[in-house]
């Protein structure tokens, strides 16, 4: 299938606004195992956009556009492709009667222009916009391009997103007779190829099924699709037992989600103190809607002086056990937890490099978590440039609690 996206907006053009619309349909269609074979940013401009729209129908299978939806004179998207492949242009009852509602809901009154949005090509279909107020359009073999499929999708990201996850992708993993079920575990500790040598007996029990995984900075997920949720099932409890501890979730989700939940269902609180991550562990955390029903708040501590002054360690004991060590680490853990008196303490020191030179070996991490049935730490040695030493570090601090976590919960 050869797949083209035109992102429309003269705003794409200039320095006001970055095209993000086709990079994350680009990321959505590899998760179809597609890709595009083209993308091109136009101007709201007739004479240019007609020109792109005649080149695309005459080269590609799948069209997606993003833009030019809206109510003004400058929004001519539909407006070309219907002039372009001969259909009219028709009033779609549905869609008159959503653009009403969701003004009705704000308390507002539709202005002349807004009908102008609800109007579809002939032989085209409205795909609902639960967000805006655009519809947008899936038109299959226009007259004249028998195989071709075009897309139209409102400009603001948050509205294409939505239409595309409810509307499009589904469309589209019909019709490349894609499995419509997928099961999502998110692995953490174990690196990629590891994890593959686990899961290879289940695999190949389950060969039939399509299998991947996709591994990032932050965690491994295992993803398998087919049709029949029954079988993906038989999948999950063949797996449970190969991943056991090292499994973090199934379904969506990332880590961070993980830990809090699995604070919140015991009333559990959490307090972090962390200096080589500068705030990203409390950032992950609090980037989860929610975060404070668990999450109460930490400290950076990045500099001797913020150790001593925060939380409390003396300068002695931290000149006899030095910044990154196991010692220092489970203080601060300890001390973070009885300040803000948490039920649990986690707490993450580290050397990010760039240069090998400072308080311990490149790479070097400890962790420790503290909870009221004591205090325990690790070590880890952590591979990368200094962003993925933050980052994987982070990772590994949020996992030691989270295995923590599990052994409260299973006793
Ligand atoms: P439109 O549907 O053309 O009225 O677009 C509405 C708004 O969506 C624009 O003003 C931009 O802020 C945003 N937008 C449009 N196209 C893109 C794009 N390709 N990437 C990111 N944002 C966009
Ligand atoms: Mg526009």
């Amino acid at each position: 299938m050869r797949i083209e996206c035109i992102a429309i907006g003269t705003e794409l053009l200039t320095t006001r606004r970055l095209d993000t619309n086709s990079v994350w349909l680009g990321e959505r269609l590899a998760d179809l195992g597609l890709a595009f074979h083209r993308k091109t940013a136009v101007g709201d401009d007739r004479a240019d956009l007609a020109a792109l729209i005649r080149e695309a129908l005459g080269r590609s299978d799948l069209i997606l556009t993003t833009g030019g939806l809206g109510p003004t004179f400058d929004d001519v998207t539909k407006e070309l492709f219907a002039e372009i492949l001969g259909a009219e242009l028709v009033e779609d009852a549905g869609a008159r009667a959503e653009m009403l509602a969701f003004y009705t809901a704000r308390n507002r009154v539709p202005a002349q222009s807004n009908f102008k949005q609800v109007l579809i090509p002939a032989g085209a279909e409205p795909l609902r916009n639960p967000v805006g107020t655009a519809p947008g359009v899936w038109w299959q073999d226009p007259t004249g391009h028998p195989g071709v499929r075009i897309v139209m999708m409102p400009g603001v990201p948050r509205e294409m997103n939505r239409m595309w996850e409810e509307q499009v992708e589904p469309r589209l993993r019909s019709l490349a007779g894609e499995p419509t079920h997928t099961l999502r575990l998110v692995v953490a500790g174990v690196p990629e190829s590891t994890l593959d040598e686990r899961i290879r007996e289940v695999r190949e029990r389950h060969g039939h099924l399509d299998w991947s995984i996709l591994a990032s900075l932050t965690q491994v997920e295992l993803l398998v699709r087919s049709d029949d949720p029954g079988s993906l099932e038989a999948v999950a409890a063949d797996l449970r037992p190969v991943l056991g501890d090292d499994l973090v979730s199934v379904g969506q989700g990332n880590l961070e989600e993980a830990v809090l939940r699995r604070l919140e269902a015991r009333g559990h609180s959490l307090a972090v103190a962390e200096s080589m991550t500068g705030g990203l562990l409390s950032a992950r955390l609090t980037a989860i809607p929610g975060a404070s029903r668990a999450f109460l708040g930490g400290a950076t501590v990045y500099t001797e002086g913020a150790k001593s002054a925060l939380l409390g360690l003396s300068e002695a004991f931290l000149a006899e056990h030095g910044t990154v060590s196991a010692a220092t680490t489970t203080a601060l853990a300890e001390a973070v937890r009885a300040k803000l008196g948490a039920t649990w303490g986690l707490a993450v020191t580290g050397n990010a490099g760039p240069t090998a030179e400072g308080p311990a070996p490149l790479g070097t991490v400890f962790l420790a978590v503290a909870s009221p049935g004591g205090t325990i730490s690790a070590r880890r040695t952590i591979h990368g440039d200094r962003s993925d030493v933050q980052l994987r570090g982070s990772g590994a601090a949020l996992d030691f609690l989270r295995r923590q976590l599990d052994l409260v919960l299973n006793y």
